[in-house]
């Protein structure tokens, strides 16, 4: 459902807020969660060459991107190109963070050796995934002495836990298990963030505490995509994607170009995209939902607590694709309202101009 509009040689680059890179240098995982949105797990080897991380930091760097972050699959399973690639956003001051699932923290002396290194690389911030799936694989301890070593080393610390129904690890009992190694830590630099946990089949749905999954009355309530045409990543498989999301494997729409690219003329026509920008200022379960008050057989109230599965939801359906085609124009006024009320994009551009212009040039091919 690409709608490729404006220049097709690439297009200027706009603001559309803070630019982060994610770099994944590897699908590869130590664990094998089910639903993992990249689909990564021990069999997968597909990663990219050290060169190419390197020069497409460089890139963002000349870009003025915010921040580079480490992702995956399990980034540490390419430990020395890493640490190379940290020592590199260090030297042209740009801003890390590691995603990791902690699996190296096999022992209180492991995991302080492990932030020691990533540290001495120039590591500025880490993120630490948990949840019933990733205990599967990675016992809790492991990521409680991960925890306790980067907040030892004064990191910002991060915890993310998988949020459904029915679970054993949430955010309490995860702390509760980090008092119990740990009851002296100081804990100021830690957060512990619950996500919804999301089949990675639109049409497989799961359940959530009850206030989670999204219907008519709280589609109202949700934000757009703040990660698409600001969050970059660059993938396993050499593809890069114009988001962070879950989606990027399973939506061709959401592939943007390969490492061989300039990132320059990516992010220039990923700009260009009138489908990207619907989701970054209107949201997925917004879009869905008006869509259904177009095709009342469009069912999609109470399936879905996590925005990108809403997202997968919306590039799979070819009813909800429809609407889309046919109805767009009803959001020009809010989109253009939303660009006018955000001061530093005025500042960039003209951004009632560019988007009509956009518009208008819609290529009705999706
Ligand atoms: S730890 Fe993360 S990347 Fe690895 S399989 Fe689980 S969800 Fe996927
Ligand atoms: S909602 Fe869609 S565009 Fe946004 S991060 Fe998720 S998959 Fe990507």
């Amino acid at each position: 459902m690409s709608r490729e509009v404006g220049s097709q040689s690439g297009g200027s680059i706009h603001n559309f807020g803070r630019r982060t890179l994610s770099v994944m240098l590897t699908y590869q995982c130590t664990a094998e969660c089910s639903d993992c949105g990249t689909l990564s797990s021990p069999k997968v080897k597909e990663s990219i060459p050290l060169e190419s991380a390197m020069n497409l930091i460089e890139q963002a760097s000349d870009l003025g991107f915010s921040i580079v972050v480490f992702t995956g699959g399990e980034a540490t399973l390419r430990w020395k190109e890493l640490l190379t690639c940290i020592t590199r956003t260090k030297e042209l001051r740009l801003p890390n963070r590691l995603v990791t699932n902690a699996h190296w923290g096999t022992s209180r002396q492991t995991a302080k050796q492990k932030i020691s290194d990533l540290m001495d690389a120039g590591l500025g911030e880490i993120n630490f995934s948990t949840g019933d799936e990733h205990v599967r694989f990675i016992p809790l301890e492991r990521v409680v002495y991960a925890t306790s070593a980067a907040l030892d080393a004064g990191l910002r610390t991060s915890v993310m836990v998988e949020s459904r129904l029915n679970r054993s690890v949430t955010r309490d009992s995860f702390l509760a298990s980090f008092k119990n190694s740990f009851p002296t830590q100081e804990l100021d630099k830690l957060s512990i963030v619950e996500s919804p946990w999301m089949p990675i089949d639109p049409a497989r749905t799961t359940e959530y505490d009850s206030n989670l999954a999204v219907n008519e009355n709280t589609a109202v309530l949700q934000n757009g995509c703040d990660s698409i045409l600001t969050t970059y990543t660059v993938q396993g498989n050499g593809q890069i994607g114009a988001c962070c999301g879950l989606g990027m494997r399973l939506v061709p729409e959401l592939n943007i170009g390969t490492i061989e690219s300039k990132l320059t003329t990516l992010v220039g026509e990923a700009e260009q995209d009138f489908v990207k920008i619907l989701i970054r200022y209107v949201g997925p379960h917004r879009i869905l939902k008006w869509a259904a008050e177009k095709d009342p057989a469009i069912a999609w109230e109470n399936k879905y607590a996590h925005h990108c599965q809403a997202c997968l939801r919306l590039y799979s359906d070819e009813r909800v694709r429809k609407v889309i085609l046919e109805h767009h124009s009803e959001f020009e006024d809010e989109i253009l309202d939303t660009m006018m009320l955000q001061r530093k994009y005025i500042n960039i551009f003209n951004p009632v101009q560019h988007t009509l212009q956009s518009i208008e040039k819609i290529v009705t091919e999706m």
